[in-house]
């Protein structure tokens, strides 16, 4: 064993959901345990006021941007994801939904394990710790969204959102409510809508309020800012320990470091994860499997819009997400906002069209403009992009599966299994066309699915799935991963089906099961 301070028994890559129920876990059952992420440490009062502010809101290190909400454009896929301490938590939008039957059935992890009898313990133990709770309030947006769900005759399918968000008597800061006292102050929500640009009223449960928090308080440390970039095995009689090199994230000159463990914890998200892992994997881990970065799902998703020239109508109003309804048996539309003043997206929608390839979509959008140059102006010079659009996000459990493999300069997708991930679901835009109804608006979508067919996604999940053994996946069904000693994945890289819902509640069960595995330090 090794005696030098900087000797930790794990460091754990990321603090988003898998880091930070491993940091807090690993350190009660008495490891040393240190966090290494790349971004920032938050305070409430440092997020945006608006998404306008692109400075604090994006993660765009070649302009220096290095705020906590990062875009990567894919060729099947433009994938949303969240940079920071407490990782997705800082920018997602709360909604922590339990998997349908399908999701723990699916063919590809079915044969490992009897899922939905054995995650449910750690279902439950993840939505105490995140705080989960029903949205006590509908809004206008989720009022249509159930008017959807009525017309269609399914308003038993309709509901409020589980969320992680403390809803006190709003802005009123109160003693720790979840953690009998010995949890941080929160404030009660106040709906304002702003839970995807950060929340400055310390009511969303981010990950720094409860399992970052008394990791810290087991005695976890914790390095922000800085960006792992290699792991090598060091062979010391016959005990294998790792050396974890970092680089400083958002210094102009780059600092450099390094320190020795006895097993590391792969936590990036599958942006962060599998990128290092299929470069180890030519590198200094050559035993890992060759799944790495196979099995890519997307949710199936898409995200369309309705927007409205009625001043009267505001839907930014309550939490980011605030409804869902589960249309069939595979597919969920969730009523998505920004608040008020948070126009970003404004610079990225265009009417919602379909058509076989991206000319005649092309054709298609000038037609309409020209056909209709008032009504699109008006709508895309709305007073108040975020008041006066509804997003709808659309998530279906179908399966198809992506590849990532490195190219010579930056990660590269591939279509593996099933139909490419589409930015044309028909389900998704009929469905938005009937909400466009109800509230008298018009469809939009994304620039990048009308006119390139490119879906977006904020789940990416897979890359480093289960397996039996190594020919089938990266890890075994209690994350180790295949071919080394005490490296673990934890994070949505694990997740080896399609939950077809968001799937952070997923990521914390896995890994609260992950680390129940792992025994207390001897
Ligand atoms: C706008 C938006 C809204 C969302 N809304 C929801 C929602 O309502 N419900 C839901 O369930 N999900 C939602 N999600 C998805 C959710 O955020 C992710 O599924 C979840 O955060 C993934 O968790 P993870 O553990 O895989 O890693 P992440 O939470 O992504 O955390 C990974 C962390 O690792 C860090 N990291 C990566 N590589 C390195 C490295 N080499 N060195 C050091 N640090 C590194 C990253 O900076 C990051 O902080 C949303 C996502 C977005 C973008
Ligand atoms: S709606 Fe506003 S106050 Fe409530 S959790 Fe979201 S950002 Fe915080």
């Amino acid at each position: 064993m090794e005696n030098q301070t900087n000797h930790y028994d794990y460091v754990i890559i990321g603090s988003g959901f898998g880091g930070s129920v491993s940091a807090l876990r690993l350190s009660e059952k008495g490891y040393k345990v240190l966090v290494i992420e790349k971004g920032k440490k938050y305070e409430a009062k440092e997020f945006p006021s608006s998404n306008w502010n692109l400075k604090r809101w994006l993660w765009l290190p070649a302009l220096r941007f290095f705020g906590f909400f990062k875009i990567t454009f894919y060729r099947h896929v433009s994938i949303l994801s969240g940079v920071g301490f407490g990782g997705g938590s800082l920018v997602y939008a709360n909604t922590l939904p339990i998997p349908k039957k399908e999701f723990f059935k699916a063919k590809s992890w079915s044969h490992l394990a009897n899922w939905d009898e054995e995650l449910k313990p750690f279902y439950q133990e993840a939505k105490r710790m995140l705080g989960v709770t029903k949205n006590p309030l509908l809004e206008y947006g989720d009022k249509a969204l159930k008017l959807v769900s009525k017309q269609m005759g399914k308003e038993d399918m309709f509901e409020a959102t589980d969320v992680a968000v403390f809803f006190g008597e709003p802005e009123k800061t109160v003693n720790d409510p979840y953690f009998n006292g010995e949890g941080p102050e929160r404030a009660g929500c106040n709906f304002c809508g702003a839970c995807m640009i950060g929340c400055r009223y310390n009511a969303k449960n981010t990950l720094d309020k409860n399992y970052l928090y008394f990791a810290e308080k087991k005695g976890a440390e914790f390095l922000t800012e800085k960006e792992v970039y290699n792991i090598i095995p060091v062979q010391n009689n016959s005990q294998t320990t790792y050396k974890v090199k970092w680089k400083s994230s958002t210094k102009l000159f780059k600092r450099k470091g390094e320190i020795t463990c006895n097993g590391v914890v792969f936590s990036g998200g599958v942006l962060g994860t599998i990128p290092l892992l299929l470069k180890l994997k030519n590198t200094s881990l050559p035993n890992l499997s060759e799944k790495v970065g196979g099995n890519i799902r997307t949710n199936s998703e898409s995200l369309l819009g309705v927007t409205s020239t009625d001043t009267e109508k505001d839907f930014s109003k309550g939490i980011a997400i605030g409804s869902i309804f589960h249309a069939d048996k595979f597919s969920h539309l969730e009523a998505v906002r920004y608040p008020s003043g948070s126009g970003f997206w404004r610079t990225q929608m265009f009417p919602m069209l379909d058509g076989k390839n991206w000319l005649i979509r092309l054709l298609k959008v000038i037609i309409e403009l020209i056909l209709h140059p008032i009504k699109w102006l008006k709508l895309f010079f709305v007073k108040d992009w975020a008041k006066q659009t509804q997003i709808l996000l659309f998530m279906q459990t179908i399966n198809n599966t992506l590849s990532f493999s490195k190219s010579w300069f930056r990660m590269k997708t591939k279509l593996e299994s099933g139909k490419a991930p589409t930015a044309f679901i028909p389900e998704a835009r009929k469905l938005t066309k009937e909400f466009a109804k109800i509230v008298n608006g018009e469809p939009v979508a994304l620039l990048s699915e009308t006119l390139l067919g490119i879906p977006t996604t904020a789940h990416i999940l897979g890359g480093a799935v289960m397996g039996k053994d190594k020919t089938e996946g990266v890890i075994d069904k209690n994350h180790k991963v295949f071919g080394y000693k005490n490296i673990y994945v934890c994070d949505g890289s694990a997740i080896s089906a399609n939950p077809g819902v968001n799937p952070s509640l997923t990521i914390t069960a896995l890994t609260e099961r992950a680390m129940s595995k792992i025994p207390d330090k001897v």
